[in-house]
């Protein structure tokens, strides 16, 4: 990172990692044991928890992976690559930083991204 200001990137840092300790702390929530309640007296209610339960796994996988999105912007700035597009080489737009420090790729690149979806 040549032409950005030191500040900038210190006050992403802090941003990521205010990010990533957020994101950890929701996981943990996640994670505690599931209450099955005392109360499983019909089979309804059994399906309604086990649906829970697997609702559980699919936001704890999500978190798991904004949280190496995270780390993986992290790493970005210690390697001194913070805000260069992954795709073009560009630098990333500084607003677009600001709304999604973990972004990868530049606006133009997202864009083509968000096409093929
Ligand atoms: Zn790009």
């Amino acid at each position: 990172m040549i032409t950005r200001a030191k500040n900038f990137i210190l006050k992403i840092k802090e941003k990521l990692i205010g990010h990533f300790n957020d994101l950890k702390a929701k996981l943990k929530i996640q994670q505690e044991e599931p209450e099955f309640g005392d109360d499983i007296d019909s089979f309804e209610e059994e399906a309604d928890e086990t649906t829970e339960y697997s609702n559980r796994l699919g936001i704890q996988q999500t978190l798991k992976e904004e949280m190496g999105e995270v780390e993986h912007a992290l790493n970005k700035i210690d390697e001194g690559k913070f805000g260069i597009c992954e795709k073009c080489g560009k630098e990333i737009e500084p607003e677009l930083l600001e709304i999604d420090p973990e972004s990868r790729f530049c606006k133009a690149c997202k864009k083509n991204q968000n096409k093929k979806k």
